[in-house]
């Protein structure tokens, strides 16, 4: 080197591939992988990824292709979340709650080369495909090719269930153990595709680089201080934004991946309470399935317990009440464009003095940034000034940083709107409170705005939770005579029937100021919920504007 600058000599890209091949080292006899019966060492981890990265160059993928995938918590997605971009291609895990055309849409959207279907879901698979190829003659494009389908059948009770003629195992047999899989150029190559669940617009294609893999992985298992002992049970889906990254975490720890196909009751609490779990992602409204499990459903837990929250607002109530069964809880906020969390509520230790709701409250903010995220903060969209720091100043929530996404596949004009000078627009909207804790208000789209007043529907849902019969509430706008909008709460019933609408108003009228109290509530079984737990408040404002007032 002969002057000061830029050294390419031992540039090495940043990908979280080197984690597995570290593991199958480092913690060559650690079980990597439970599921069912089935257990795998990082050394088998590590062979079999080789395994099946040959093997999908074998069937000519090359770099940039894309590799779909229909799958629960199995250990084979979690295999192709290695192997897929060993093999040079990148991965493309699918919300397994989309319908069929959602499916096709993707399919068709992404160009995937193979598609690989879990044996449960042939049939959702089988229908997609119909309406893939029913597509390709209805308007045909140049890229229009089917996919190779691959059919991952049950690792630990083989079914026989088939789509194709090709089967996950028989690609793992084939395969050879000794690839090391295609070099690397470029860290900012990709290494997955993820659909937005679409939740406020239609789904977009958000891609991730080596290098935003790496980056979040290591802040999200730094941030959470997971250690080499985790035993990380797999209740969040591996399909949400790579299972927030620890789907690379785990095994840059060399830790144990609990897979479980449902996330039910049952099947956690036994899976917590055999494997004596540490670690478990999920977003709230899974704390509803583990706190209402029915007594045969539950175990002892008797190991710490460490989870990471998000991808929904989680009421301070809840985080309470986990928190009073043993669970400690941290609180992450993120989107699919920042390669999941890329906010932590990073907890001082002198909060630990204070009293357990204003803990609970103090935890259900969003918090800070993760530590390679380069910067967060909350600006006016109009000017993009950051507001001040008074915990009041509502205004959008801005990410900059290595663990944003690379940009929307095939969607320049979408890309190009998702950023203002540099930073990425995430559409919630916050505040900054005078410590740097950040706290969302509201998706700026469901934001309500009553007679020129804001109300934030996640502050209403906070206090409505904190009613002992509410197990779920969702606030949307509705269209109001005299106030433009005004506030109209949906909400579920720990027993049917136990209270009234007059009743909870009473109790809003109690609790917050006149102007946030609903104009009605109305009482449902369930909330439409996406795949990932997220209420479709768009269904529900459309429920709202059919719905009568006093
Ligand atoms: P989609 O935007 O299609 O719903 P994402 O999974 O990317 O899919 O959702 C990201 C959104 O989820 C964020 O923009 C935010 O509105 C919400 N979200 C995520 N984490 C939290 C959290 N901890 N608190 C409140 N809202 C959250």
């Amino acid at each position: 080197m002969d002057k000061l600058g830029k050294c390419s000599a031992n540039y090495v890209p940043l990908t979280p591939l080197t984690f597995i091949k570290r593991a199958s080292m480092v913690y060559s006899h650690r079980t990597s992988v439970i599921y069912g019966g089935v257990r795998f060492t990082w050394q088998q981890t590590y062979e079999r990824c080789c395994r099946l990265a040959y093997s999908l160059r074998s069937l000519n993928v090359v770099k940039n292709d894309v590799v779909s995938v229909l799958a629960p918590n199995v250990p084979a997605l979690y295999e192709m979340h290695f192997a897929v971009p060993m093999a040079g291609a990148v991965l493309n895990a699918i919300n397994t709650r989309l319908d069929a055309k959602n499916i096709a849409t993707i399919l068709r959207h992404s160009e995937a080369k193979v598609f690989f279907v879990d044996y449960e879901y042939v049939p959702l698979a089988s229908e997609a495909l119909r309406l893939l190829v029913a597509g390709f003659k209805a308007g045909s494009s140049a890229q229009d090719a089917m996919p190779l389908v691959i059919v991952i059948d049950d690792i630990d009770k083989p079914t026989g269930v088939r789509l194709g003629n090709l089967e996950y195992q028989q690609l793992i047999h084939h395969g050879n153990p000794q690839y090391s899989g295609e070099e690397l150029e470029d860290e900012w190559d990709a290494i997955s595709l993820n659909y937005t669940s679409g939740t406020t617009s239609e789904p977009k294609g958000v891609v991730y680089s080596h290098r935003g893999a790496f980056l979040s992985t290591m802040s999200l298992i730094q941030g959470w201080e997971m250690s080499t002992e985790a035993v990380y049970l797999w209740s969040l889906p591996m399909f949400h934004c790579n299972g927030w990254t620890f789907t690379w975490g785990v095994a840059a720890r060399g830790g144990t991946n609990v897979c479980i196909r449902n996330t039910t009751a049952d099947e956690m609490y036994k899976s917590i309470s055999t494997h004596n779990v540490t670690h478990m992602c999920c977003a709230p409204v899974v704390f509803n399935i583990i706190l209402e499990a029915k007594p045969h459903e539950r175990c002892p837990i008797t190991s710490k317990v460490n989870i990471l929250t998000g991808g929904a607002p989680p009421p301070a109530a809840l985080l309470e009440k986990m928190e009073d069964l043993g669970f400690h809880i941290m609180h992450a906020y993120g989107l699919t464009e920042a390669t999941g969390p890329a906010l932590v509520c990073e907890w001082q230790s002198n909060w630990n003095q204070l009293p357990r709701d204003h803990q609970a409250k103090l935890k259900a903010r969003q918090g800070v940034s993760i530590l390679t995220l380069a910067d967060v903060d909350v600006k006016t969209k109009k000017t993009m000034e950051s507001v001040p720091h008074d915990g009041k100043t509502i205004g959008e929530i801005v990410l900059r940083g290595s663990s944003i996404m690379k940009g929307y596949l095939k969607d320049e004009k979408e890309t190009a709107k998702a950023f203002q000078k540099g930073w990425f627009l995430t559409g919630d909207v916050g505040v900054i409170h005078p410590d740097g804790y950040l706290e969302i208000k509201d998706r700026s789209k469901d934001v309500i705005i009553s007679g020129g007043e804001n109300i934030s529907s996640v502050e209403l849902e906070s206090i409505l939770f904190e009613h002992p019969a509410i197990l779920e509430a969702a606030v949307v706008a509705m269209p109001h005579p005299r106030w433009g909008e005004s506030p109209c709460a949906f909400v579920v019933l720990k027993k049917k029937g136990s209270t009234t609408e007059a009743e909870i108003l009473a109790y809003c009228r109690k609790n917050m100021s006149k102007f946030m109290v609903p104009k009605k509530v109305e009482f449902v079984e369930v909330l439409p919920k996406t795949g990932t737990g997220k209420v479709l408040k768009m269904e529900l404002r459309e429920v709202a504007k059919t719905l009568n007032t006093n």
